[in-house]
């Protein structure tokens, strides 16, 4: 079977590998020149270790990304408001939690790609996808180039999406009322005392900050703005600078230890939840077809789950796509719906503005119980995958993803 992927991010390059792995014989078409080397950072949650791990790449993540073992939370004087207990969540889970920067694990992937013998088409971006006389889906790139696989998967991104319009008829991302400044600090000394994730809430804004070594941290800043606000300023990391100023530390440190011109900002937007995933013979995984809030902790998860479970509802299938999408959008389409709507939960309490609103807010984060809240997140994160936290009488099967706000 001939198997096309538009678009060569973290679900694109996953898919590919998990399908290599069955026998199939994708090939990758990406719209960039060349591998991104933008972004800041990723928490791989156990989860997406499980996947890494049955794709063979969990040792090289290892390699390149930090193991944090517990999440602060603070409030913008510096109170603490809890936090989370990573190792427990690891242990309770059984697969660890990594922190990586973003080219890092492109790195990993496109190497296990290329080891694999996928071909990469970089410089291939999809314009157009219709359907042929026989009804078969035809994508055609900007390069004058066009494929007529057996087989088309749409793995290209949430913010315009050609497989996504082709499939739902629309591809409008959803501006959810924040922007994400982003960064990578690196110093020659140690920027933070441990390998943890810091989460620093104030009244609108928030600020996380991802060690992935004492001296590389990855963070990102957020605000509540209107969409006509998001326009990037001249000196944007002198925006974020006075914008945190006089917050606990280490937030100043890292922001003046990330270089300015690498600091970007993002209007951040999801995507409503689709009824289908599927088209004819064009199938979406990914952000394509699901795309969170950042808030929600999993979108990169999420991607590396969809390449686990595609795999085997293709096999499982004998060849027929139908069914194989049926099975797949079964399995996947209410985990990923209910982790999108977390994100827009999560997102409105932490960028409520009112006083009382945050007040209380805090003082449940505060009031949490850490262990229930990693019992009902193990729960909620290991849905649908053989890892020990997924038994039949888990909370989640209920539907619940506990009551944390998480950074990514
Ligand atoms: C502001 C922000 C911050 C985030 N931070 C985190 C984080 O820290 N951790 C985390 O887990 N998740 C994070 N996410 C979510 C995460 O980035 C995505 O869920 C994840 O990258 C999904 O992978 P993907 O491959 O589906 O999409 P992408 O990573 O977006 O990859 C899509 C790929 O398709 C290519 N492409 C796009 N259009 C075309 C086309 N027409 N033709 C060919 N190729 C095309 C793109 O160039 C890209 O390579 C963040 C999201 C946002 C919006």
């Amino acid at each position: 079977m001939e198997i096309g992927i538009l678009g060569g991010g973290i679900a694109g390059l996953s898919v590919a590998l998990a399908l290599r792995k069955q026998g199939y014989n994708p090939r990758v078409y990406e719209r960039r020149a060349e591998p991104a080397t933008m972004g800041a950072g990723v928490t791989l949650w156990p989860n997406a270790s499980f996947v890494l791990e049955e794709l063979g790449l969990l040792q090289d993540i290892d390699a390149i990304g930090g193991r944090p073992l517990t999440m602060h939370r603070q409030d913008a004087v510096g109170n603490a408001l809890g936090g989370l207990d990573i190792a427990l969540l690891d242990r309770t889970m059984g697969y660890p939690t990594y922190t990586v920067l973003r080219r890092h694990l492109q790195e990993v992937l496109l190497d296990h790609v290329a080891r694999a013998r996928i071909p990469v088409e970089f410089g291939h971006r999809a314009v157009r996808i219709e359907l042929d006389a026989n009804g078969r889906a035809v994508a055609h790139f900007e390069n004058g180039a066009s494929i007529r696989p057996d087989l088309l998967i749409g793995a290209d991104g949430r913010m315009d999406s050609v497989a996504r319009k082709f499939v739902a008829g629309d591809n409008t991302p959803v501006y959810q009322g924040f922007v994400n400044w982003i960064g990578v600090a690196q110093g020659q000394h140690a920027l933070v005392d441990d390998i943890s994730i810091q989460d620093f809430w104030g009244a609108g804004e928030r600020f996380g900050c991802v060690a992935i070594r004492p001296q590389l941290v990855y963070w990102a800043a957020a605000q509540a703005r209107p969409l006509s606000e998001t326009i990037p300023t001249a000196d944007i990391r002198k925006e974020v600078e006075d914008l945190f100023a006089g917050w606990p530390e280490p937030v100043s440190h890292i922001i003046r230890a990330t270089p300015a011109n690498a600091v970007r900002l993002i209007a951040v937007h999801d995507l409503e939840p689709l009824h289908t995933w599927s088209r004819a013979n064009v199938l979406l995984v990914g952000d394509a077809a699901h795309a969170p809030l950042p808030t929600s902790g999993q979108g990169a998860c999420q991607a590396l789950e969809d390449a686990w479970h595609l795999a085997r509802c293709l096999n499982g299938a004998s060849g027929c796509l139908d069914e194989a999408f049926r099975a797949f959008t079964k399995i996947r389409s209410p985990k990923t719906a209910k982790l999108a709507e977390q994100g827009r939960v999560f997102a409105r309490g932490l960028f409520a503005t009112d006083p009382e609103t945050c007040r209380m807010r805090n003082e449940r984060a505060k009031a949490s119980d850490p262990v229930r809240d990693v019992q009902v997140l193990a729960a909620g994160w290991g849905q649908g995958l053989p890892m020990p936290s997924c038994t039949d009488s888990t909370p989640a099967q209920g539907g619940g993803f506990g009551s944390l706000y998480r950074i990514e």
